[in-house]
């Protein structure tokens, strides 16, 4: 057990402003080796499982892109916050929260199924605003793991999905597979890459500049592979206890 940790104190402040000078650090280091402008490359903080109040300290730092996986727990957490912030879903969204969902989140980066779009669709348009939205594929072919599972299927999903009124498609997102196999995860990130590319070039999708890919264990190589947003948790963090 990691001992409780009061997020409101100036020594949780310096514990976040030191991790994210490092991964900052870190991204800086894989941005370059790979001849990309590190700038390109956002940080979203992923505060699942943390309070409140280490969304306020995140926030404090200047970490204004932040990540949930569950609608319910981001609801109460992020009611009345002052702005901007900006907070993206990246669990699985099941229809019947399509709703909840619309209320709170102003991207939701995991869609895969077109059902599941066009719910979302209704529920912001019932609510009177629009949503940014990735959709995710499984590159790691995880039995476990959400998102499309091959490029036919992706077609698909996009044929549907993108002319929905509202809901504005802005790239791709997938989570590495879990392993310690560097060249896996290089392959993995890579091949998001080029379905991405490939998207970019066939269809005129305005605004489709997003690449969603890399957490705390594998952020760098994502970078290489060319993420624009790596999503990180436990190292601006620290462990996470289990949900
Ligand atoms: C939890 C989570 C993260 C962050 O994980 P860390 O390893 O703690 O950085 C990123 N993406 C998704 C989809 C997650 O569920």
């Amino acid at each position: 057990m990691t001992p409780e940790v009061d997020w409101s104190s100036e020594a949780a402040r310096e514990g976040i402003r030191r991790s994210l000078a490092q991964v900052r650090e870190r991204i800086g280091t894989a941005a370059r080796k790979a001849g990309r402008d590190p700038a390109a490359i956002r940080i979203q903080a992923v505060t699942k499982t943390f309070p409140r109040e280490a969304v306020m300290a995140a926030m404090a730092e200047g970490l204004r892109i932040l990540g949930e996986n569950r609608v319910a727990e981001a609801e109460g957490k992020y009611r009345g916050l002052p702005g901007p912030w900006e907070l993206h879903l990246i669990g699985h969204l099941q229809r019947n929260k399509a709703r909840d969902a619309a209320a709170v989140f102003h991207w939701v980066q995991s869609i895969d199924k077109p059902e599941t779009a066009q719910a979302l669709q209704k529920a912001c348009a019932a609510a009177g605003r629009t949503m940014e939205i990735l959709l995710e594929v499984n590159t790691s072919g995880e039995e476990a793991k959400s998102g499309v599972r091959s490029p036919e299927e992706l077609e698909t999903l996009l044929d549907a999905v993108a002319p929905l009124e509202g809901l504005h498609v802005r790239g791709l997102m997938t989570v590495g597979p879990l392993t310690e196999e560097e060249s896996r995860i290089r392959a993995a990130f890579r091949s998001l890459r080029l379905l991405f590319d490939g998207i970019g070039k066939r269809r005129a999708l305005p605004g489709f500049d997003t690449l969603s890919m890399g957490m705390s264990g594998d952020y760098p190589i994502a970078v290489e592979e060319g993420a624009t947003l790596v999503r990180i948790g436990t190292a601006l963090f620290g462990g996470r206890h289990a949900p």
